[in-house]
């Protein structure tokens, strides 16, 4: 259920209830937007012009939606159609931006509520990119590398008119990882007789950047850091919960590990794991990146640990930190004041938006410390956005030095969400000040760009 009890600005308001007449069955879509024009409220009254050059009401529209028919043979010899998206949201920093979901809860409510968020996510990294999201319900769970493949080249087959190096860069998402990504580059480059950086998360023999694969779960390990230890705290010697066993998680976990975590609890859509001797993510990468088999199997490696079938239990594990890495809305009011009376002293999101407002309510009524996605997995992208730079120079950067520019993006981005918080009287608020930091570039391009 939405709630606008906070917001009190008549042009905020009617923005949204003209978005909730025209947008009544994109629920996910109108979460994201209330969410970021509560934090808004005293940005817009500071500065008229938001208002008199209609900014917001312009920012929710997106600028261009693609819907198309994904037509493919499966292995029996049998037609299948899955629909394909592409939301172009916002261009007024640089090029579309943001990765492709594969999951059959893909729909245009979700894929725009992740391109709604990609716009103030990219403008947080500082680098050129504007927002943007795209997908299928597809699935590509237990269907052939074949399956996959035919099924990637009819969707690059439409998707390639809409996009290009300068116009849209697609990135990878749930479902869509370095197999997803090479089979959609071989298409393209196919149809359009050009080599160039189209998309990012390319396999490293042919112009992806180191460090991509980390990029999400080790960035978000680097923000959280960084917002603990400005509240006189650190990763070591925590219990960690990570949700997730994909891109995000695994990473999350190697990198938290050598902060001195400890990660005792990873799931899938099935189910979860708890091994308080910590997990290794190695395993996790065999059971997952290598195998593609169900997290279940850990207990093959580790006997001693406990499988609990169902996924939303995990966040009735206690622990000292808790890191979303699956989807969206996994963590509602209940499974936050869970964590709380656990004794969690802070949520750092992997996935995006993975708390429900219930739960983001919850947090701050604790006063624990919270990590919105839009800022805390904004190291993905901003690799990307390295990966980019590289192909433009023709040039590749070792491990080190993405590594290095992840973490001096990742530390950037949390100091420049804690300024803009205090800025407009919210110290400490990093969620408000990761939408109004994430706001003030793009909605100042635009007042520049004209209508
Ligand atoms: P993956 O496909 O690699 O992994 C997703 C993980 O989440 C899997 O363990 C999957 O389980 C689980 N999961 C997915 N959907 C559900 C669901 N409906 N209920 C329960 N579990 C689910 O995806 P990523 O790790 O890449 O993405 C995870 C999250 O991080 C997403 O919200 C994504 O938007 C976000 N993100 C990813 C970035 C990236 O660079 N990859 C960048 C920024 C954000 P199962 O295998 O059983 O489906």
């Amino acid at each position: 259920m939405l709630t606008t009890m906070s917001m009190k600005n008549a042009y905020l308001l009617s923005v949204l209830d003209d978005l909730k007449a025209k947008s009544a069955h994109e629920p996910e879509f109108l979460q994201a937007v209330e969410e970021v024009l509560e934090s808004l409220e005293p940005v817009v009254e500071a500065d008229p012009r938001y208002e008199q050059q209609n900014v917001i009401g312009r920012m929710v529209e997106p600028e261009r939606i693609v819907m198309f028919r994904v037509p493919w043979v499966d292995d029996s010899g049998k037609v299948q159609v899955n629909r394909g998206y592409r939301v172009q949201f916002n261009s007024a920093i640089g090029p579309y931006k943001g990765g492709l979901r594969f999951h059959p809860t893909v729909n245009l409510s979700v894929v725009k509520f992740l391109g709604f968020e990609q716009i103030f996510k990219n403008s947080l990294t500082t680098l050129p990119m504007g927002g943007g999201k795209g997908g299928s319900d597809f699935d590509p769970k237990g269907k052939s590398d074949a399956e996959v493949m035919r099924f990637c080249q009819s969707f690059m087959t439409e998707l390639q008119r809409h996009i290009g190096p300068d116009t849209d860069v697609p990135a990878g998402d749930i479902g869509v990882g370095a197999r997803e990504i090479g089979f959609l580059f071989g298409q393209y480059k196919k149809i359009r007789d050009e080599f160039t950086g189209v998309l990012t998360g390319k396999g490293l023999s042919y112009g992806g950047s180191l460090a991509r694969t980390e990029a999400t779960g080790f960035g978000l390990c680097y923000f959280a850091d960084a917002q603990l230890r400005d509240n006189g705290q650190s990763f070591q010697g925590k219990k960690v919960v990570i949700s997730g066993s994909g891109n995000v998680a695994i990473y999350a976990n190697q990198k938290c590990t050598q902060l001195g975590g400890k990660v005792i609890a990873m799931s899938d859509s099935n189910g979860y794991i708890v091994d308080e001797n910590g997990i290794n993510y190695k395993v996790i990468q065999e059971i997952k990146e290598v195998n593609r088999a169900r997290i279940k199997t850990y207990l093959d490696y580790v006997p001693s640990a406990k499988y609990v079938e169902g996924c939303s239990g995990i966040w009735t594990v206690p622990c000292d930190i808790a890191m979303p890495c699956a989807t969206q809305n996994e963590i509602g009011e209940t499974a936050a004041d869970t964590l709380i009376a656990n004794g969690c002293i802070g949520v750092f999101e992997g996935a995006n938006m993975p708390s429900t407002p219930g739960a983001i309510a919850a947090y701050q009524a604790a006063g624990i410390l919270f990590a919105p996605a839009k800022a805390s997995n904004a190291g993905g992208v901003a690799t990307s956005g390295l990966e980019m730079s590289q192909n433009s120079e023709r040039l590749s950067w070792t491990f080190e030095e993405v590594d290095a520019k992840l973490k001096g993006i990742m530390e950037g981005i949390y100091a420049a969400c804690a300024a803009a918080a205090e800025q407009y009287g919210m110290k400490g608020n990093i969620q408000a000040g990761a939408n109004i930091a994430g706001f003030l570039k793009v909605a100042d391009a635009m007042l520049w760009q004209g209508i």
